[in-house]
Parts: structure tokens; C-alpha cells; sequence
């Protein structure tokens, strides 16, 4: 049986009341589930169905594994075919479906990004047009970030890497901001041992005092009428129900009911708040709860015609006529130019994109495509892993499971091309990344920082 804190247990016994809190404590010791979910854009079609995967009840995209598998030896985890994520957080998916209509595009930002399992939700469930902002403070996990949201593909995405404050002065920025809090983390008691090592009444205060300083930051760059949902993977009612509360009384902000037919979910005492609890469901700890900003609260939209610098105002790029008949639909989207090469992103979005860019820090978006060397075309990663890549405009090897894992591991493969030519390794469909033809010899472009280091016999 794990050892969990004595003031934690407490609590809960209290919660829960004794014969509920024995079953809390049973699965708490039991084996965490496996779940993934799918990417819509790439998933090759029939995959669920060979291996006869359970569904998760509240998202279409979410199924169960029976065992872990080794997912770094499966190709398609890294062409973004899939993400691994925890199931109960897959919830997110049902509240979207409540609240962003599939027809009008909207500005969502994801506060707390890293690594990326909610960011890479909202990208693919977002009508055609919009934009999400995925920010992640913290340097190093914001590089994370960027590798997973561009294994996604989906190019309406620009990763940040700022604190909380610098969005304050983005007013009314966002129709929906998505805040999954820091937080203590006793959620994670089945899967990480450190959660339970590293958990204090004093850590619950600092986690608490820091949930209402972000709330605090990032209130009023939600447009009036806007949502604001707030989640953690902890079981503190302080930072958890009262802090639906506190935005309530802090900011007149209206809770909103999410209406659902899963039994198996908790709600709370405080105003709509979703509780996932491990015995009930098969997933971790989890809790969301939605918010609305009032209709008639003000904000001044001034800081989008703000022009600090150049970059507020997009140069009108065009990409070269050899890399524009790659990309399905070309004409959805703008073109920059940056020290990469040139990259797009959503037209409609290229005004507040710039505007963004004034205020945080962006260190990658839309989809990077190409560079030009002379006259010569270099194709670069992410487009090999945008969903919106005509692989009926480019070379494309179907490599087996073996060669794609080398091809992973940045080893030569072999495949006949003509000298010259960029190939787009895939597998099962998916593509991973670019090998170009020279002489005899294909060249792995695949990112070294992104390479699978595993021994693999
Ligand atoms: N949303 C992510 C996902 O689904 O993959 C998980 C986010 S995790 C629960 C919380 C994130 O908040 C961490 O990446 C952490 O680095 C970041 N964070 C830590 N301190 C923060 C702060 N003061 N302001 C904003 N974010 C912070």
C-alpha cells in the first residue's frame, strides 16, 4: 500500500467518508491507466479498430491501452499520429464541443502549455481559421512544447514563452483562455512517486497563491462574453472549487454548467466544478471548471493597432512557386519570413498574430516550410509533419517499421530517388521527416535533438 501523507488522507477520509475513501486508496495502489489520443488529421484510418481499443467515454479521440506498450519503439508516435495523454484530462475535449461553435474561428490561448497534451487537443478541435497561442514559461519546457505542437501539424499554432503578466495588457485577446494550473498534484499519487514525496500543506498554499496570481495576470486578456477554463490534476478543494470561487468574487465572473451524462464524474460543492477521481473513473485525478467573463465588462482593444516595432505590421511575403504547390489550400494562409526561412500561418489571424508578437515572447509558429539557398529549395522539418502537405507534390517512401525506427535514429536507409530529390520518409502513411538524395546516398535531415537515442535490437 502506498504511504500517503497523513494530513492528505485526512482530508480525504473526510471527503469521502470511510468505505469510499478505501476504494479511493485501492486504486490509488492499482496499476495507472494507458490512454492516447488520436490526431484526426493523421491517425491512419482502421487504427483503433486492428487492435480493438476501448474508447474514453468523453472524447472521440481518446482510447485505452490494456498494457503499456514501448511507445518510443512505434513510428506513428512521433510523425503526431498520436499523443499519450491521461484520460480524465481528455474532458476537455467534451467542453470545447460546448463551447466553440465549428463554424466561427476564435483566438484561444493555453496559459500553461507544456508539454503540450491539452495544446495539441485544442489544435485539432479548433474551426478552420483560428488561432492558439501555447504559452509555457518555463524555457526549457517551452522547447518541448514547440517539438510536440509541431509533431501535431496542424499550423494554427504560435508557442510563447512568457510569464503570465506580459499578458495582461492584451485586452479582450482571447474568446477562450485555458488555464491548467501548476498545482500539487496529489492527481498524480498512482502514476509518481515524487507527487507524494514532494507534497506539503505549505506547497498547497504556495500552489494556491500562485493560482490566483496567474488568474489575476491573465483575466483581462479575455474578451468580454469569453470562457475561461481553469484545471488541475489535484484533489485541493482550496485550489480547486474556491478558486472558481475566487473569480466569481474577484472578478464578477458567471460559473457556466456543463452539462453531461457521465455518472462516473464528481461534481462539486462550489458551482460547476468536475471532479475525475481514480476510483470512479479509468483515469488519474483531475478536476476543470468553466467561467464567464460578463458581457458588459470593458476592455480597450488598443494594444492591437499599438506599433512598438516593424513587426506589427506584416510585409507582404510570397512563397516561392516551387514550395506554394506543396501545401493543400495555400491560399488560407500568410507568409513570413524569419532567420529560418519562410514559414505560414492562418490568414485571418496574421493582424493579431503580429500583434502578439509585440507583446511575448513567440518562438515558433504556424508551419516553418522551406528556406531558399540560391536558387535551391530547402525543405525543412515541420513540413514534413504538417497536416497540410501535398504528398501528392513530393516524393514520398512507404518505409517499413524497421527503416522508419533508423530513419528515427538518424541511420542511413536505403531508397532509390534521383539525385537531388527530397523524399519524404513515412510510415503507415504518416510522414516523419526529410531525407534528400545525394549521389548514392539518402541524407537523414530528421533533428538531432529529436532522435531516438533508445538501443534498439
Ligand atoms: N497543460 C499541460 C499539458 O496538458 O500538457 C500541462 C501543464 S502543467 C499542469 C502546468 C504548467 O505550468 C507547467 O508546464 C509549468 O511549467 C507551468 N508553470 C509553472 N509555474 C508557472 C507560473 N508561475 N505561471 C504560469 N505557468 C507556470
Amino acid at each position: 500500500m502506498k504511504e500517503l501523507p497523513k494530513a492528505f488522507v485526512d482530508r480525504m477520509r473526510n471527503f469521502l467518508g470511510e468505505d469510499e475513501y478505501a476504494c479511493f486508496q485501492n486504486a490509488i495502489d492499482g496499476d495507472p491507466c494507458v490512454s492516447v489520443r488520436v490526431n484526426p488529421y493523421k491517425i491512419p484510418q482502421g487504427w483503433a479498430v486492428q487492435d480493438n481499443l476501448r474508447h474514453v467515454l468523453w472524447c472521440d479521440d481518446g482510447y485505452y491501452f490494456d498494457e503499456r506498450p514501448i511507445f518510443t519503439l512505434d513510428p506513428l508516435l512521433h510523425g503526431g499520429a498520436y499523443y499519450v495523454q491521461e484520460a480524465s484530462s481528455m474532458f476537455l475535449y467534451y467542453i470545447l464541443g460546448k463551447l466553440v461553435s465549428p463554424h466561427e474561428p476564435v483566438r484561444v490561448l493555453d496559459l500553461c502549455a507544456a508539454p503540450g497534451g491539452k495544446s495539441t487537443l485544442v489544435a485539432s478541435e479548433l474551426p478552420h481559421g483560428s488561432v492558439l497561442v501555447a504559452n509555457e514559461v518555463i524555457k526549457s519546457r517551452a522547447s518541448i512544447l514547440k517539438e510536440n505542437i509541431i509533431k501535431w501539424g496542424t499550423g494554427n499554432v504560435v508557442v510563447t514563452n512568457s510569464d503570465p503578466s506580459c499578458f495582461t495588457g492584451m485586452e479582450g485577446a482571447f474568446d477562450v483562455i485555458l488555464v491548467d494550473a501548476p498545482c500539487s498534484g496529489e492527481g498524480m499519487f498512482r502514476k509518481d512517486d515524487r507527487a507524494i514525496e514532494e507534497w506539503s500543506e505549505t506547497n498547497l498554499r504556495i500552489c494556491e497563491e500562485r493560482q490566483q496570481r496567474i488568474l489575476r495576470d491573465i483575466w483581462p486578456a479575455l474578451k468580454p462574453g469569453g470562457y475561461l477554463i481553469y484545471s488541475t490534476c489535484t484533489f485541493n478543494p482550496g485550489e480547486n472549487g474556491e478558486m472558481l470561487n475566487f473569480m466569481q468574487h474577484e472578478f464578477g465572473a458567471h460559473p457556466v454548467e456543463i452539462r453531461h451524462r457521465f455518472s462516473q464524474i464528481v461534481s462539486s460543492d462550489v458551482k460547476y466544478g468536475y471532479h475525475f477521481m481514480p476510483h470512479k473513473v479509468m483515469g488519474e485525478g483531475f478536476f476543470i471548471g468553466v467561467v464567464r467573463k460578463d458581457e458588459h465588462d470593458t476592455c480597450s482593444d488598443k494594444w492591437l493597432k499599438e506599433r512598438k516595432d516593424r513587426r506589427n505590421t506584416p510585409k507582404s511575403v510570397k512563397l516561392p512557386k516551387q514550395v506554394a504547390s506543396l501545401i493543400r489550400n495555400v491560399d488560407a494562409y500568410a507568409v513570413y519570413e524569419n532567420e529560418e526561412g519562410f514559414g505560414i500561418i492562418p490568414k485571418e489571424q496574421e493582424r493579431f498574430i503580429a500583434a502578439v508578437e509585440q507583446r511575448v515572447r513567440v518562438i515558433y509558429k504556424g508551419c516553418e516550410v522551406a528556406q531558399m539557398i540560391g536558387e535551391k529549395v530547402k525543405l525543412l522539418h515541420p513540413l514534413a509533419l504538417f497536416a497540410g502537405l501535398d504528398k501528392e507534390a513530393v516524393t514520398v517512401y512507404e518505409a517499413d517499421r524497421k527503416e522508419a525506427l533508423r530513419f528515427l535514429k538518424r541511420e542511413d536507409i536505403d531508397v532509390a530517388a534521383p539525385n537531388g530529390a527530397w523524399v519524404l520518409i513515412s510510415y503507415a502513411g504518416v510522414g516523419l521527416g526529410w531525407g534528400k538524395k545525394i549521389g548514392n546516398r539518402l541524407n537523414n535531415n530528421y533533428p538531432k535533438g529529436w532522435m531516438i537515442r533508445m538501443d534498439i535490437r
